[in-house]
């Protein structure tokens, strides 16, 4: 039904609720008499009843009924003022046999009485209600649907129309080519379906705020020319228990219908949060919808057509059923642009405006580490908007470079500003961590350097294993520790002062050399045993409760071994950054310069640089 009519419906039924309170107010239906009529009627003995109301000075009453033509019986009815004195009419009444009720209310306040409030209250709640759901839906975008609660909110985005394509996506080249895979299966799914393969069903889009995830999902569709839902998590959570997975249901059965499609939830984290964590009530509905995006995932088959995209910026709080095999199974990591990235983002935002010859645009790339692609899209608009007020035909590099200021002082922006000097201490403690991995054996290779912000890391070096390993030898270990001082270390040989920045790696190392100590029983001074009872299984990462079953000498010739482990994994890293010196300096430009180094880069920039030496010794 329309929503227009049911306002007009409830307008008309609100009109005769009124209409009809009105008429059981006393008086209403009454034909007005006057009192000399009233006398006249009581005298000829044609008045079966009396009401006599002294405050409101009215009087009402019924007439005797008569034989109408029509042979049938009426009661007339009559209401009359009377004299501030009534007494003389109740004489006359009595003396003709009148019955007389005399009453005092008013006749409002009978008509607010507390019955008729509560009647009231009874019928326009439910009405003011159902008026307010109605011009919700309304405003949300005109639907011609009323009561859809249970319906998706999703709206179905013609590909034709956004023409997004993975052109107007830039710095992150090897997410596009990840997504390529999608895109391809979205096209031309028997050329999967054929050979057996299995395209997964939910590909979840991982990156800080303003990266671009929503831009590639767009873009996607672009490509694939499908279909595509979109539906933002918060558009699932509303007041109604049921109502969330009513509409989780609703888009996979349209989604189903429409295959080869694609769904994309953004912002997930809005319903995929842990179950069961929230504090007091009100996560029901969270739950349930949840649950019910999780049973339509395992319900499609993998190669039905239908690929669930979604994208979150708190991975971190994700229900880990979400992230278990046959649903989201393929994790993307989005991030903010490196210099290289930045600025081709920028010529994209700034396609279309009018450039002085005096713009380069790889300078304000540079002057811009951490923005993300939103940040730098408002960059260009910004110094558009600039230009405009001066009344410039063209933006100029002054324009961009206070446009960079803005955009850095503006609201949107909560990431700090990185000075040079910062950047190459940054650079340098990263290098540390990726050179000594590099040269110590049994550590994982490293796999990404980088000195963009994120989160809270100013820079971060990325190992990842070749293979996992569930056993770690006592010289891994140690190699491991010195890869984790190997920033702080960095930072002290080549600036000769120690800096912040380093706190977390301590905690890691410390944490992981008093693990040697009292649960593998690696040290020879303590021996083979373990120390305090633990409850947490493995040894990085979460924090241990500890039970202390030893004595205050062991309690204290513990930390001496924890501290004769990190000193001599200090030395050691110390020892291979001295012996590397000269590739971390020169790689330290180059890092500076390009922001990021993959596996690849950093391993050639190494075998050029580093000179000949022999292993270093264990500890
Ligand atoms: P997210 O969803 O990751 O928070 P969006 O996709 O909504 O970020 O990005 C907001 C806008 O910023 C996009 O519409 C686009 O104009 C711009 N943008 C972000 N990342 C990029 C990028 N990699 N290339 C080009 N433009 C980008
Ligand atoms: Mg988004
Ligand atoms: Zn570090």
């Amino acid at each position: 039904m329309n929503p227009r009519v049911i306002q007009v419906l409830l307008i008309v039924g609100l009109g005769l609720l009124l209409l009809w309170v009105f008429f059981r107010l006393p008086g209403a239906g009454r034909t007005k008499i006057d009192y000399t009529q009233l006398v006249t009627y009581i005298q000829q003995g044609e008045v079966q009843k009396l009401v006599i109301n002294k405050d409101a000075e009215t009087a009402q009453g019924d007439l005797k009924p008569v034989a109408s033509s029509e042979g049938v019986k009426l009661a007339r009815r009559f209401q009359t003022d009377i004299p501030k004195d009534p007494s003389e009419l109740i004489a006359l009444a009595t003396e003709k046999g009148v019955p007389v009720e005399l009453t005092r209310a008013s006749a409002w306040s009978s008509f607010f009485s507390l019955n008729s409030l509560l009647l009231m209250g009874m019928i326009l709640i439910p009405v003011l209600f159902f008026w307010f759901l109605i011009s919700r839906q309304m405003q949300g975008g005109g639907s011609s649907q009323a009561f859809n609660f249970g319906k998706s909110r999703a709206r179905m985005v013609n590909p034709e129309k956004t023409r997004i394509t993975f052109s107007d996506v830039a710095g992150l080249d090897e997410v596009v080519d990840e997504l390529r895979e999608v895109v391809d299966f979205l096209k031309d799914p028997t050329k999967y379906q054929r050979l057996g393969a299995e395209i997964p069903k939910g590909v979840i889009l991982l990156g800080p705020p303003g990266s671009g995830k929503t831009l590639l999902a767009k873009a996607i569709a672009g490509e694939a020319n499908v279909p595509f839902f979109y539906i933002s998590g918060s558009d699932f959570v509303e007041m109604f228990v049921g109502v969330g997975a009513a509409r989780v249901r609703d888009l996979f059965d349209q989604a189903k219908r429409r295959a080869p499609c694609l769904v994309f939830v953004d912002e997930l984290d809005a319903v995929g949060r842990h179950r069961g964590t929230g504090i007091g009530g009100g996560h029901d509905e969270r739950e349930q919808t949840l649950n019910q995006l999780l049973v339509e995932m395992d319900g499609f088959e993998p190669n039905s057509g239908v690929i669930v995209l979604s994208a979150t910026n708190r991975p971190d709080v994700l229900d880990p059923a979400l992230l278990r095999p046959g649903r989201f199974d393929r994790r993307i990591v989005v991030d903010n642009a490196d210099a290289k990235g930045r600025e081709n983002i920028l010529k994209i935002h700034l396609k279309n405006k009018p450039l002085a010859s005096d713009v380069d645009i790889a300078v304000i790339a540079r002057r811009t580490p951490g923005f993300s692609g939103a940040d730098l899209r408002n960059v260009a608009n910004e110094a558009a908007l600039l230009a405009a007020r001066k009344n410039h035909n063209h933006v100029s590099m002054a324009d961009l470079e206070e446009a960079v200021d803005r955009v850095l002082a503006g609201p949107e922006r909560r990431s700090k500003v990185i000075t040079e000097k910062e950047r190459k201490i940054i650079a340098y403690h990263e290098l540390g961590h990726a050179i000594v991995a590099y040269q110590l054996p049994g550590t994982d290779p490293v796999h990404k350097v980088s000195i963009i912000p994120r989160g809270l890391a100013l820079g971060y070096t990325l190992q990842l294993p070749e293979e996992d390993t569930f056993l770690l030898s006592r010289e891994q270990l140690l190699n491991r520790i010195s890869v984790l001082l190997g920033g702080r270390t960095s930072e002290e040989l080549v600036f000769g002062q120690i800096t912040t920045g380093a706190a977390n790696d301590f905690e890691r190392s410390t944490e992981l050399a008093r693990e040697m100590v009292t649960r593998f029983g690696m040290s020879d001074e303590l021996g083979p045993l373990t120390f305090g009872k633990k409850d947490a299984s493995m040894f990085l990462g979460k924090a241990l409760m500890e039970d202390r079953n030893y004595s205050e000498m062991i309690a204290s010739k513990i930390d001496q071994e924890v501290k004769r482990i990190i000193t001599e994994c200090h030395q050691q890293a110390r020892d291979v950054l001295e012996r590397s010196r000269e590739a971390l300096d020169r790689i330290a430009t180059v890092l500076i310069d390009r922001e990021t180094l993959d596996r690849a880069e950093f391993e050639q920039l190494m075998k050029q640089y580093e000179r000949q030496e022999e292993a270093p010794a264990p500890v």
